[in-house]
């Protein structure tokens, strides 16, 4: 297809991947809007644990973006010094579960040069003063200096500003939007009231629902998109800074002095209807604060001031899925976990790869089309490979 200097482009999702790109393309000059069903940050960007890290084994693909993910992130704070309010590198802190070890985890991280200190009991006091250290693994913890979080609804009110000053055009409560194929061509977005956006390309950025808007479209991708939720508590008494993922809770602290909480058992506990609204029990509401009070210092006494409950988005093999979408000129695709940390570098070069016509070939290794070979010789498309969902944040 035809590159143009200032193509027009609609971008459908008002999450930071929607946010990042409708950003970096108006930066480059091209004709955005962004429509987004409802408020910006309403959908998994605003429930969102947002640590922001490469920890654990990886592909060296994976590894290499989420790094120059958190670089870029670097560089945002340096050059938006108000940023510091939400956005952090006070490091983060893991241990095993009782019948584990993180020695292999600490070995790997070590092994491919990844910024990770192995600390004994008596360590962490000094490293995450926030943390109980009676709560932490008989073996010690690991501690990644290098990490942090962000608060994804305030780095989308940036860049939707950024967006807005060069240009972009904001849409929000449009509802349910769907991409506009003609011929095998995207040729722009049709509105809920049936309002009709033309543009010379469209980027699909609408979180866990990517599959079902690509398969509208006689596109699959293979889904381990789970229920999930987050617990944000009221303000707490307690300067906590590091990001903690324990074995039975993971914490992060916010801009206005709350926790927010969640934990594999707590998602796992929580209850889809056939309509697809989710009911978290209050066993697990409690049962989060009681793990969170458990390691942090002083167990404080932590109360809920709200859950925040929706799908999670993750593509089939754990790895994200991103840019031109195979056999639609014009479409391209986010879908992807981790999507807080990988927010600033996926719609940088989802952009670049739009204003330029040429394929980043960083991304190379997460196209959709890698899934083809699993889904060939299916008559209904669906994938068979043995794709396991990864437990990853
Ligand atoms: C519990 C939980 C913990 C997580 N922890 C981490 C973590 O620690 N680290 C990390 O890096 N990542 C983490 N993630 C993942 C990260 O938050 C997500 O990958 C990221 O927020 C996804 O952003 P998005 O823009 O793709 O989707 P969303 O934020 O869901 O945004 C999509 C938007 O599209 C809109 N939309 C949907 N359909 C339509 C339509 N038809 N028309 C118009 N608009 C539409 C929605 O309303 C929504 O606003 C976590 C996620 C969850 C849920």
């Amino acid at each position: 297809m035809t590159t143009s200097p200032s193509p027009s482009v609609v971008v459908i999702g008002g999450g930071i991947l929607g946010a990042s790109t409708a950003a970096h393309l108006s930066r480059s000059g091209a004709q955005v809007t962004l429509v987004t069903a409802g408020a910006l940050a309403d959908g998994a960007s605003g429930r969102s644990i947002a640590w922001l890290n490469s920890s654990g084994a990886r592909t060296p693909e994976y590894h290499y973006l989420r790094l120059i993910a958190m670089e870029r992130y670097r560089t945002w704070r340096l050059r938006r010094p108000e940023s510091a309010s939400y956005l952090r590198f006070d490091g983060a802190l893991k241990w095993a579960g009782p019948d584990e070890s993180f020695r292999e985890t600490f070995a790997f991280e070590r092994s491919g040069g990844y910024d990770a200190l192995w600390l004994s009991r008596e360590d962490v006091a000094r490293f995450a003063p926030d943390v109980d250290v009676d709560a932490v693994a008989d073996e010690g913890a690991i501690y990644n200096p290098a990490e942090g979080w962000v608060n994804l609804p305030d780095l989308i009110a940036a860049l939707i500003a950024e967006a807005e000053s060069a240009g972009a055009r904001v849409l929000t409560g449009v509802g349910e939007a769907r991409v506009d194929v003609q011929d095998g061509v995207a040729m722009g977005v049709v509105l809920a009231d049936g309002t009709r956006l033309a543009a010379d390309r469209v980027v699909l950025a609408t979180g866990p629902a990517v599959p079902a808007h690509l398969a509208a479209l006689g596109v699959t991708v293979p889904d381990a998109t789970p229920a999930a939720f987050v617990l944000f508590t009221d303000p707490v008494d307690l300067e906590v800074r590091t990001v903690l993922n324990t074995p039975r809770v993971a914490v992060r602290p916010t801009p206005d002095g709350r926790l927010v909480l969640d934990a594999d058992w707590a998602e796992k506990s929580v209850l889809v209807g056939d309509d697809g609204s989710i009911t978290v029990p209050e066993e697990s509401v409690q049962g989060l604060l009681d793990e969170a009070s458990r390691v942090l210092a002083g167990n404080p006494t932590l109360t809920a001031s709200r859950v925040g409950a929706g799908f999670k988005p993750i593509p089939g093999d754990g790895e994200p899925v991103v840019g031109a979408v195979p056999g639609i000129d014009g479409l391209s695709v986010l879908f992807t976990h981790s999507g807080a940390t990988l927010g600033l570098i996926l719609g940088e070069l989802v952009a670049e790869e739009i204003i330029t016509g040429a394929p980043s070939p960083v991304l190379s290794a997460f196209r959709l089309d890698r899934f083809a070979a699993e889904t060939e010789g299916r008559s209904d498309g669906v994938a068979t490979g043995a794709w396991e969902p990864v437990a990853q944040q």
